[in-house]
């Protein structure tokens, strides 16, 4: 007989892993512990089948229905230290480790490069297939290389951060190439001196302040890593909803990209409605895009709030009440009524202001 160690189950609730908690099954569900999975995996017969998913700790997910196909759970663990000089640190991680324990143990380490991306519920592969990004700064400044598992041609490939395609919120893994490389780990880059701390992030609409001005409440300067890190908790905490409390994927849409003409009209009727140079909105690096100076982004949550969204709930579903961007549940909602409530809301807004909003997070 023999003995197969990778878990496979069939007809699993993914309930409990995905944030927003809805009741979706998956007809396979394959758990990898370690490489040697992967090695079953890839002599199975489970790589015949056509639909798979690759899922992460389900943050950025939301299933309208069961999943008639396999859904690949990594659950690789470790990291460690792979290079240094006197200036920069190289970790490889696997995906299956937490996001925030990495930024908190770089933090205590004095690594500095991922601090004010605190307080984003992910797994490291999650983060670097969705290119996470917050208080000016952004996962594709620090990943040097990603290791991944091709499911369709079954081989080990290693991406640089260029052919990652990094773009907002996005990656060949999540665009061009949806659940076909698995992600097992990535190196990331750090700074060992900590002399370019990012604190210039400023929500010129937001009622909490700049980062710069909560970091005056408390701390002095020069600031430290530690200080960024907190004051990012501190605006956070105020302006977010809590995943121990409600089913949230945060932000749903994507700010949209608007004519600068198209953003005067509307300024005119949606008071404090700021606009963003498409290039800076989220990013540090600027031959990203091809700047067109005739586009702005303009934030889609000020939009949502202007319409009477926020804090707005039908059911078991809502606007969370400090973010019109984050829709909410009790963790009692199908992912049929959450969808509905999101296509009403992207309706409305198109009704209203003839704008197609995107969604950010993962529909499937
Ligand atoms: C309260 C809250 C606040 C948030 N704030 C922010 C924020 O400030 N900034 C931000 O950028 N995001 C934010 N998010 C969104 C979310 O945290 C990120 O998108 C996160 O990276 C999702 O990671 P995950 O592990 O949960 O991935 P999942 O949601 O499980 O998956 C997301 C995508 O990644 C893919 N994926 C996951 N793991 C792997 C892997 N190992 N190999 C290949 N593909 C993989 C999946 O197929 C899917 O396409 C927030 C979410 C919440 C709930």
């Amino acid at each position: 007989m023999i003995y197969l160690k990778m878990k496979i189950s069939k007809n699993k609730s993914l309930k409990n892993l995905n944030q927003y908690g809805v009741d979706a099954n998956a007809k396979i569900f394959v758990e990898l512990e370690d490489l040697n999975d992967i090695q079953e995996l890839e002599n199975s017969k489970i790589l015949d089948n056509e639909k798979f998913l690759i899922l992460g700790d389900g943050n950025n997910i939301l299933f309208r229905d069961n999943f008639d196909g396999v859904v690949i759970k990594p659950k690789f663990k470790g990291k460690k230290i792979i290079k240094e000089d006197d200036k920069n640190v190289w970790i490889e991680i696997y995906s299956g480790e937490d996001w925030e324990e990495f930024v908190t143990w770089a933090v205590d380490n004095n690594y500095q490069g991922i601090e004010n991306m605190t307080m984003i519920p992910s797994s490291i592969g999650g983060a670097v297939s969705q290119n996470i990004a917050a208080y000016g700064q952004n996962i594709m400044d620090v990943v040097e290389s990603v290791e991944t598992f091709d499911l369709q041609k079954k081989e080990f490939k290693t991406f640089t951060n260029e052919e990652c395609e990094y773009g907002y919120r996005s990656s060949i893994f999540k665009r061009k190439y949806k659940s076909r490389f698995l992600l097992i780990s990535a190196v990331f880059k750090l700074n060992k001196v900590a002399n370019e701390l990012e604190t210039s992030y400023h929500e010129r609409a937001s009622r909490y302040g700049s980062l710069e001005e909560e970091l005056r409440t408390f701390a002095e300067e020069p600031y430290n890593i530690k200080d960024v890190m907190i004051a990012v908790q501190n605006l956070r905490t105020k302006k977010l909803p809590s995943v121990d409390e409600y089913g949230t994927c945060g932000s749903v849409f994507s700010n949209p990209v608007v004519t600068k003409e198209k953003f005067f009209e509307l300024s005119k009727i949606i008071s404090e409605l700021q606009s963003y140079p498409i290039d800076k909105l989220q990013y540090t690096r600027k031959d990203w895009f091809n700047v067109n100076e005739e586009y702005v982004k303009i934030p889609a949550g000020r939009i949502i709030d202007q319409l009477g969204w926020l804090g707005k709930w039908e059911g078991d579903v809502g606007v969370y009440d400090k973010h019109a961007l984050c829709v909410v549940t009790n963790r009692k909602a199908s992912g049929k009524e959450v969808f509905d409530f999101l296509e009403k809301i992207r309706q409305n807004v198109k009704e209203s202001y003839d704008i197609d909003l995107d969604y950010e997070i993962n529909i499937i």
